[in-house]
Formats: C-alpha cells, structure tokens, sequence
C-alpha cells in the first residue's frame, strides 16, 4: 500500500484532482487529507434493513426498498417540469419523483431493471413518494456490500451539482483508507489512552466513517468528542498558566480616597451584601500581584454597573486608568451618562468613545488618553482599536458581551506593558460547563442578591386573540403614569420588511393611544436619532417605546413597568429574559407580556411556559440549553471557543468536557511545558490546531 502523508493536498488523491478539490477547499474549507478524515459524518442509517412498499409511511426517516422500475417519464412543463417513475415490489407499487438534473437520472435508469432505492417516504396527496432518490442496480456485489451503517455528510449546492454529495464523500473516505498507509498518530497522552482504554486515533477515525456496529461506533464519537475537548481545555489552561507565569499583574496597594470618598459620600444607595463581597474579591485579586482575569455573572438588574464603578474607581485612586466597554452604542452612552452624573462630584475625567464620535472630541480623546489626564473612558468595540492608546490603562470592564472569547481579551492585555486587569460581566448566567469552555481561563463571581424592594416581574403569555385585553391593561398602566415597551423580534429575511413590520406595529399603537407619545427605535435609525428616542422615553416624554431587540442590553428607564414582546415564540429564553429585564427595575409591580399566535409548537408552549413560571436567569439559562439544543447554543458561543468543535457538543457533552478538564489539570501540573517525551505528539497536535484557527482567521 502507498503510504499517504496526512497533510497531502487532497488533489492528489486517486479520484479528487484539481477541480474538486478546489471546490472542497472553497465550499467545505478542506484542503487535506487530514480535513477530509476530519469531515465527520452529521447522521448514520442502518443499510442492512429493507422495507417493502406496503409497509411505508410518511412519518418514516429515510428507508431502504428493493423494487422494479415500471414507468418513466416527464410531466408538467418549464419550472414545473420533473420526473416521475413507478416502481413496484410484491407487496405495491408507489411512485418516485425528480425536479432536477432529468435528463441526467432519465438516461441512467433502465425501465424492467430492479433496483435499490433509498430516500424519505413523503405524503403527497393520496399517495405515498420519495423525491430524488438514491438509485443502485440490485445485484450480487452491492447486497454484499450493505452490511452496516451508512454515514451522511453534509455537503453544499455547488458540490451536488458537481456530483459531490455525500455518498462520493463517504466513496472518497473509503477509499484513502483502502489505498493508502495514513500516517495517522495517536495525540492524546498515553496515560489518558490507558485510562479510557480508548480506540486508537487512526481506529476511531475509520470507524467513524465506516462503522461496523453501533457500539465500536459510540466509542469511536466518544474518543474523538474527548479529543476535542480536551485540546480545547489544553489550550485554553496553558495559556492562561503561562501568562499567569509571564505577566505580573498591576498592584493597587490602597482602595484609594477617590474610592473611599465616593463610597463614603456619593454612593445613590447602600450596596448589596453580593457587591460588596464582589468589589472586596476583586480589590483583593488587584493587589495580589497576580493579573486579574474575572468574569462577573448577575441576573438582569442586579447591580453590576455600580461594581464596574467602584473598581474603576479604585483604579483611578492608585493612578491607572480605567475603561468600560459595552456592545452597543445606546448602552455604552447610557453608561456614560449615568457614570458622570455619579462621579461629578470627585472632578475626575470621564469620556465617551464610539463609531460615531466627531473627530475634533476624538482627536482630544487621543490625546487626554496618551497624556493620561483622561481616567475613565467609556465607549463600544472602538475601545479595542490599536489606535486606541493609553498611558497606563490599568483595569478594564467587558459589559454584556457574550461572544467575548479569549482571544479578543487578549488584545486588550497588550494595551499596557503590564496587561490590565479584566473584568468580563455578564447577565446571560451561562451554565457551568459553556463557562468552562467559552470563559475557561477566567475564575469567577456570582452576584446571587437583588437590591431590596425588587417586586417579582408577573409574566403573562397572550395570543394574539385577546390584543384588545392587552391594550386595556396597557391603558391602565399608563394612566397610573407607567412606560410601556413593546419589542419586534427580527423574523424577515430582510431588514426592510422586519423594519416595515415595525412601523406596522407603530402605526397601530398610534392609532390606539392617541392620547400618548409614542418613540421608536431600530438597528436603521441613525445613531443621533436613536440617542433621541432613547433620551425622550427616558425623560418620560414619550409613554410608548416600540423598538426592535437593539434595547436588548442594559437599558435603564425605571418607571417602565411592562414589557410587551410581540413574536415572543421567535426569541430564544435567554433573550426573552434580558428583554424582560428591561422592567422591574423601579418599585412599581412590573409586567412581562408574551405575545405569540395560537398555532405554536408544543415545544414553544413549554419554553414560553418556563419564562411565566421563573424569574431565575440560572433556571431559564439551564432550560433553555436542554430545549434549544445544541444547534443553536454552539452558534452563538463557537466564536468564543480557540477550535471549532466538529462532534463535541457543548450542551450535551458537559460530563466529558469535565473529565478533560480535569486530566489536562493534572497533566500540567505535572508537565507544564509538555516537556516529557510522552507528551510530544500531544503538543504538536495542539500546535498543528493552533496554525490551523491561524490560517483561518487569515483568510476570514
Ligand atoms: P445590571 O446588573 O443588569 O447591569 P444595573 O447595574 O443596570 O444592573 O442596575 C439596575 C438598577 O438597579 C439600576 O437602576 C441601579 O441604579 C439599581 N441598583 C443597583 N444596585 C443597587 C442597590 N444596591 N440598591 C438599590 N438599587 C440598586
Ligand atoms: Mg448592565
């Protein structure tokens, strides 16, 4: 057998060439005979199993049938062109149907020919079809050959049209295998293998494009969940151990009088136990000598604003500089707003710092920063460009930013010499295991208090049905003198009809509250404007906010007490639940309205369900992990992560993700450098993934 090095192009495998491999480069980002190896299948079918033709029905997955061709021919005409077959066993005869490539399938299948046809059972009026089809001639060789487990891959358009569906992909995996000697080494750490007695890595590879059973199967995804897991942990646990190692932290040596005067003197309400035991844990991390590294979870409205303060404070007091970055313009202005109206009186300097700055105030922004007579600069993603520069930037606050990964903290770190201290906060409370993997190098504090007199936030669901009900009570509030939001998801394919939606909902409540004022804000607006809107509902010159989700984060009007959402089944939990967090922040009995169709699934009922029944971020949080799933879960944190996971799944795999946690722990502790000879191959593999994400973020 050839020997056949991992890393050769794939254009030189018998069968690939050029053209397809260009295709698989561009479509699938696979350039290797390693990437192709690790091209997993997304789904297995049992190929050993045949139905017949009476036995089918349309809640059935894909099935398997031995049948014989009767007719073939096209119907209709133009786009509605496409053809159809019967076939027919001993028990039926059922019909199969193509849209496209018919000229193509037309010419490969033979009338009288017996065949074995592969697809999903779908009710079409009466009748019982599979369109498109997968076509074999029954014969000897291939009724020998299903005898497994099929794999599925997901493959684009482009490489369909180009006959590279999945079926060619698994063609061309089978064959590497068979023609070549792969030099395909073990990465884990001897010990971890022993421990496990997992597969080899070249074992659980093969086996995992071509099972031979269903339990070597398992073994081989739990092999290589474990795999992946683990170098993400290795990386992320190496990392934050040299920097620890490399960097000496800022020391502050005193809380400083600024802090003090401000917490003696200033303070708009006592603290809550949670923050001040937050703030002491903090003071005490930034004058341990140890850079801090600290990710800050509280529910909505828990106080979080006032501890990014006070720290900021203590900052400024040991003669550093501080900055608060927020996601969005709308909150980062109204941290600057509320910041300076608090800190008046103790004369410090505080500026605000977006896209939309003028250039005459960014120009003294730049130079106040550099000369250092600038203590507190608070602004959006803009903080982070390299022209950015401090004169001794000592402790920075990351708001609400939840794809926050690490390395984008890492270019904040080399905003000083010595690198700040950081503070990540948060109000989506991430369950324990994501923490572990998106914040894996942070160590971590809970604000678990409310500040006193928080009423409970009542949460209805409503169909659209009793809208009439719902403007009563909207009436009602705001004659007591209350403000009302009402939020549009967005749901269009386009901005321009989600905006048009909007404007929709707008004209309506105009319409039906003559009587109020009515503001309006979305993600189109100019930044002027928006600020507008915000400041006039803030100021309570308007009663009625209707925005999209861009109010999401942070936002603070007090005496809003409900919160409409209209589409609610369109929002994920966790999402309803910062919306919902806009209210109940004054001491007025706030409302959460939830407003769907009547039509949704028994899976949206329950998810709404959960929001009436908790106002517990953790719950909801937990919940909605285990109703979302991992799709969508993995979407919005993958960009935290260092590696893509290809078969882990962060919400289903939190038990093996500690495991690999703990033995990478332990392997460093005996091991820091991955100096012993054992751990050669594991470091090059970490190396190999390390210049891959490189390569990528290159590209992208
Ligand atoms: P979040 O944690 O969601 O960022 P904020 O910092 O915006 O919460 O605080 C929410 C509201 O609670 C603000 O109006 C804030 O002034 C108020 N607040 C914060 N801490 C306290 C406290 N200890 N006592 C009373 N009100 C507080
Ligand atoms: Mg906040």
């Amino acid at each position: 057998m050839a020997m056949m090095l991992i890393n050769t192009d794939i254009k030189f495998v018998t069968g690939i060439g050029p053209t397809k491999a260009k295709l698989f480069n561009e479509e699938l980002g696979i350039a290797d005979i390693g990437d192709l190896l690790s091209y997993f299948p997304y789904k297995y079918i049992d190929r050993t199993k045949f139905y017949t033709i009476a036995e089918l029905n349309e809640t059935m997955p894909y099935v398997q049938l031995k049948a014989q061709l009767r007719t073939l021919e096209t119907r209709g005409t133009g786009r509605k062109e496409r053809l159809v077959a019967t076939i027919a066993d001993e028990t039926g005869a059922m019909e199969l149907v193509w849209f496209k490539g018919l000229k193509y399938i037309k010419n490969q299948l033979k009338l009288g020919q017996w065949y074995i046809v592969f697809g999903k059972p779908t009710r079409f009026g009466s009748m019982l079809n599979i369109a498109h089809p997968e076509m074999e001639v029954l014969n000897q060789t291939n009724m020998e050959k299903l005898t497994g487990w099929q794999a599925f891959y997901i493959t684009t358009e482009k490489m369909k049209a180009r006959h590279l569906d999945s079926k060619a992909i698994g063609r061309l995996i089978t064959q590497i295998f068979q023609n070549y000697e792969l030099n395909i080494d073990e990465t884990l750490p001897p010990e971890i293998t022993e421990k496990y007695h997992f597969l080899s890595r070249h074992r659980a590879i093969s086996v995992i494009h071509q099972p031979p059973s269903p339990q070597l199967l398992q073994e081989a995804r739990q092999r290589l969940k474990y795999e992946e897991l683990f170098f993400i942990q290795l990386d992320i646990l190496r990392k934050s151990r040299n920097q620890r190692r490399h960097f000496r932290g800022i020391t502050f040596s005193t809380a400083g009088t600024l802090f003090n005067q401000f917490y003696a003197q200033h303070l708009p309400f006592p603290l809550t136990g949670a923050q001040k035991r937050v703030i002491r844990t903090i003071f005490d991390d930034c004058r341990s000598g140890r850079q801090m590294n600290r990710l800050l979870q509280g529910d909505v409205g828990s106080g979080k604003t006032i501890v990014a303060l006070c720290c900021s404070l203590i900052t400024i007091g040991n003669g550093y500089q501080a900055c608060i970055m927020a996601p969005t313009e709308i909150l980062a202005t109204q941290h600057y707003e509320s910041i300076s109206k608090l800190v008046e009186p103790l004369g410090i300097n505080v500026k605000l710092l977006t896209g939309s700055t003028k250039q005459s105030q960014r120009t003294i922004i730049d130079e106040t920063l550099r000369n250092g007579t600038l203590n507190l600069l608070i602004g959006t993603h803009a903080l982070l460009e390299d022209k950015v520069q401090f004169k001794n930037l000592g402790f920075v606050t990351i708001d609400e930013q939840h794809r926050f990964g690490v390395a984008q903290r890492a270019r904040l770190w080399s905003k000083n010499t010595t690198p700040p201290h950081i503070l990540v906060m948060t109000a989506t409370p991430i369950p324990r295991t994501l923490a572990m993997t998106i914040y894996g190098d942070l160590d971590v504090s809970i604000i678990d208090e409310l500040p006193p007199g928080r009423k409970p936030i009542a949460t209805y669901h409503l169909f659209d049905n009793k809208r009439e009900e719902l403007y009563r009570f909207m009436r009602q509030e705001i004659t007591k003198g209350r403000q009302i939001y009402i939020v549009y998801p967005l749901i269009q394919e386009s901005e321009n009809l989600d905006i048009r939606n909007l404007m929709d909902g707008y004209d309506t409540i105009t319409k039906q509250f003559p009587e109020c004022k009515v503001s309006m804000v979305h993600g189109k607006l100019n930044t002027a404007t928006k600020e507008e809107e915000m400041r006039k509902f803030a100021a309570n010159e308007t009663q009625i906010m209707v925005a999209t989700t861009v109010i999401e984060v942070g936002v603070n009007v007090p005496n809003a007490s409900v919160m409409v959402i209209e589409n609610a089944d369109r929002f994920g939990l966790s999402q309803l639940h910062q919306l919902r967090g806009r209210v109940g922040r004054g001491a007025e009995q706030s409302y959460c309205i939830l407003m769907s169709k009547h039509e949704i699934s028994n899976d949206t009922r329950k998810r709404l369900s959960i929001m009436v029944d908790s106002n517990d971020g953790f719950v909801i949080a937990e919940a909605d992990l285990k109703l979302r799933g991992p799709g969508d879960i993995d979407g919005t944190m993958q960009s935290g992560l260092p590696f893509e996971l290809r078969i882990a799944n962060l919400a289903t795999d939190g038990e093996l993700l500690s495991q690999a946690r703990h033995d990478v722990e332990q392997l460093l502790d005996n091991d820091e450098q991955l100096a012993l000879p054992e751990h050669q191959l594991c470091l090059l593999r970490l190396q190999q993934l390390n210049k891959k994400k490189q390569n990528w973020s290159d590209i992208s």
